[in-house]
């Protein structure tokens, strides 16, 4: 039975927002604006100041896609919208299980990822192992932006120098030989140039994260013609995915048409 929070009102849609991102943040302050929509946002809870979403906001896992299911039945959600980060596959694998067998309709949304321009010097990777790898050389100095979780990988790494950008302080074993820079973007261009050029970086390594926030590093490692190792992006979902916001605010306004 739903809870009295998670009664329903006639002509309102009741929408999960799974978030984490810049688009997720977007699309719960402009579906937080409207009458016939009730939207609530769910972050993992990876950082510690997290960039808030408008709006009511839960942290933390649901349980696999059995507690996403039983939360969706709780909270007598409409439809789910899957705003993860492109690297963030569990999340979205749980999603489409437990709408499945909720028969909740689902709206993915996944932004498009940096294609390689003739400029670029990258070299495709399938994992963080084969990363750490392929840059552990003699005269290395590695621009490292994975984030903070999977840093892991690079702690066996011992003949190069990395450079570790992440929003919150590692908590995993790290590279032997580094230094570490806390920040949040986005960034600028000539930003992260001159970061570059300061640390006299060589190579960088980072996920194809795709989007605005983070592009730059991609852009300046162009510039100064310096080989970027890219980690594959892990498949997320397997149907119809939407690649703008207003695609995704234009499935909610449809869904909207059929409340009773
Ligand atoms: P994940 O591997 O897809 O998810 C792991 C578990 O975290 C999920 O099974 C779920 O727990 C919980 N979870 C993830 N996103 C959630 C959300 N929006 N609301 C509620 N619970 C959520 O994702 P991840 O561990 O967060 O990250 C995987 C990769 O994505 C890493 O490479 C990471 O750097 C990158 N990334 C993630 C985020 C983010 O906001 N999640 C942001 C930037 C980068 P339950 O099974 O218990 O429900």
């Amino acid at each position: 039975m739903p809870r009295p929070s998670a009664q329903r009102r006639t002509g309102v849609l009741r929408v999960l927002l799974l978030g984490g991102t810049t688009e997720a943040v977007e699309l719960a302050r402009m579906l937080s604006k409207r009458v016939d929509v009730a939207v609530v946002s769910s972050l993992a809870g990876r950082v510690s100041h997290p960039r808030l979403p408008e709006g009511i906001v839960r942290v933390g896992g649901f349980g696999g896609d059995a507690g996403l299911a039983a939360y969706l039945r709780d909270e007598a959600i409409d439809v789910v919208v899957d705003a993860t980060h492109p690297y963030a596959a569990r999340i979205s694998q749980n999603a489409a299980l437990a709408c499945g067998s909720s028969a909740v309709p689902l709206i993915a949304f996944e932004r498009q990822r940096w294609e390689m321009q003739a400029a670029d010097r990258w070299h495709l990777v399938p994992d963080m192992r084969a990363a750490a790898s392929m840059v552990d050389r003699e005269g290395s100095r590695v621009f490292l932006t994975i984030g903070r979780q999977e840093l892991g990988a690079f702690c066996g790494c011992e003949k190069a120098w990395f450079l570790v950008r992440a929003i919150d302080a590692p908590t995993s074993c790290m590279p032997p030989r580094m230094s570490l820079i806390l920040n949040r973007g986005p960034y600028a261009l000539e930003d992260e140039l001159r970061l570059l050029r300061d640390f006299s970086i060589n190579l960088v390594v980072t996920k194809n994260s795709g989007g605005a926030a983070t592009r730059a590093k991609i852009e300046a490692a162009r510039i100064l013609r310096i080989p970027v190792v890219m980690i594959a992006c892990p498949a997320k979902h397997t149907g119809i995915t939407f690649t703008t916001i207003s695609e995704v605010i234009d499935q909610v306004t449809q869904l909207t048409l059929d409340l009773p």
